[in-house]
């Protein structure tokens, strides 16, 4: 059985043969896109759409733990193995167990609100409007001020563009990793509850509920919380 859980954020415990640069004991967070960092799009910067790990060409990307994105295993386990750990890992720093409630935003949600705004354009002091407020798009929210809606009908007319598509999280993740690091992003803002690997059920249903004020579930498999 495919365990879910395409954020992940953890401590090496162990590492390949080929890997040089991340070591045993460091904490990585890792983008939900796995790549392998030498196909065509990873070269491009497009790690969203490597060729490598997701070699079918009716599918897009890979992830961990993800219906229809690659065999790879998901986080909601004990222990997760990366592939190409070196290019996929980004290593933090020594704050990193005290403030991993942000760092693990790094995984998805921060670069793709993130680069929700890039691909929209947004400068700062527009005006934004963010449809769907969930995680992402309270993320987005936090980096967005502005933009005017706008019915479909007219796209054309008012030359308006549309964007869409997994975000390349190693595009943005280290100078988000910075932003965290140096004081300037705290986007554990967003987690509502802290549960063990047991509670995950009841945090599903909650979520699917929409039950009131349950905005972002971190689970601790390690039950360190
Ligand atoms: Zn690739």
């Amino acid at each position: 059985m495919m365990k879910r859980a395409h954020e992940n954020l953890g401590k090496v415990v162990e590492v390949g043969s080929a890997v040089r640069k991340v070591k045993v004991g460091q904490y990585v967070v890792l983008p939900f896109n796995i790549a392998c960092g030498f196909c065509k799009q990873c070269e491009r910067g497009l790690t969203n759409y490597c060729l490598t790990m997701q070699p079918e060409p009716s599918a897009a990307g890979a992830a961990y733990g993800f219906a229809d994105m690659g065999p790879y295993q998901g986080g909601q386990a004990e222990y997760l193995r990366v592939p190409y750990g070196d290019f996929n890992a980004l290593r933090l720093g020594e704050d990193a167990e005290e403030r991993q409630l942000d760092y693990v935003m790094l995984a998805d949600i921060f670069p793709t609100g993130y680069h929700a705004t890039e691909m929209a354009g947004v400068k700062p002091g527009d005006q934004t409007v963010v449809f769907g407020a969930g995680p992402v798009g309270l993320m987005g929210e936090l980096e967005a001020q502005g933009k005017v809606p706008i019915g479909f009908g007219k796209l054309w007319f008012k030359g308006r563009r549309i964007g869409t598509g997994q975000a390349p999280v190693k595009r943005y993740n280290r100078m988000l990793r910075d932003l965290i690091a140096g004081g300037k992003a705290e986007p554990s803002w967003v987690v509502s509850h802290e549960l063990g690997l047991d509670e995950a059920p009841s945090g599903y249903q909650h979520f699917d509920r929409r039950d009131e004020g349950w905005t972002k579930v971190v689970l601790h498999p390690d039950g360190s919380r």
